[in-house]
C-alpha cells in the first residue's frame, strides 16, 4: 500500500498533513499540522482496511477502545466543550478518523467541522513538540 499515507510512513502527503504522536495497540495517532481546532487528532487503524464491516470483532473492539482512549486524554489535555468525531475516506480510504475539539462559540461550534475555506492554523515546532509530548505523557506511550 505504498500509495497510502497511512500504511507508507514515507509517503509525501504524510508530512505535509500529520505529526506521529505513536501507536496505540490498534491504531496510530497523529495530530494535524493545522490546528484550528486546538488539540484535533487523527487516529488510523493499524491495518489497511476501507470499511468498518471488513475489520474482525477484535479490530473493531480495539480500534473503538484506543479512540475513547485519546477522546479522555484530549478532553484531559484542552478541555474542549465537545468532541466531534469523523469517518470519511473518500480521498485517503484507508480507515482513520479524525477527532476534532469544539470549544463553545468557537470556530464551526453547533455545526459539522470542515476544513475548505477556513483560517489554517499551524503552530511553532516547539508548540507541536509539546503537544505531541503532552499526548504521549496522558496516553502512556
Ligand atoms: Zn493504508
Amino acid at each position: 500500500m505504498a500509495d497510502c499515507m497511512y500504511c507508507n510512513e514515507t509517503h509525501e502527503k504524510r508530512a505535509e498533513l500529520l505529526i506521529e504522536v505513536g501507536k496505540l495497540p490498534h491504531s496510530t495517532l497523529f495530530i494535524l499540522k493545522n490546528q484550528n481546532h486546538l488539540g484535533r487528532v487523527v487516529i488510523a487503524l493499524n491495518c489497511h482496511r476501507t470499511e468498518l464491516f471488513e475489520l474482525s470483532e477484535e479490530e473493531r473492539n480495539g480500534y473503538f477502545a484506543d479512540v475513547a482512549r485519546v477522546s479522555k486524554a484530549m478532553k484531559e489535555l484542552f478541555n474542549p466543550d465537545k468532541i466531534n468525531y469523523g469517518i470519511f475516506g473518500d480521498g485517503v480510504p484507508h480507515v482513520h478518523m479524525h477527532m476534532v475539539p469544539k470549544y463553545k462559540d468557537q470556530l464551526q461550534w453547533g455545526h459539522f467541522f470542515w476544513d475548505k475555506g477556513e483560517k489554517e492554523v499551524y503552530l511553532s515546532d516547539e508548540e507541536y513538540a509539546k503537544m505531541v509530548a503532552d499526548y504521549k505523557a496522558k496516553l502512556g506511550i
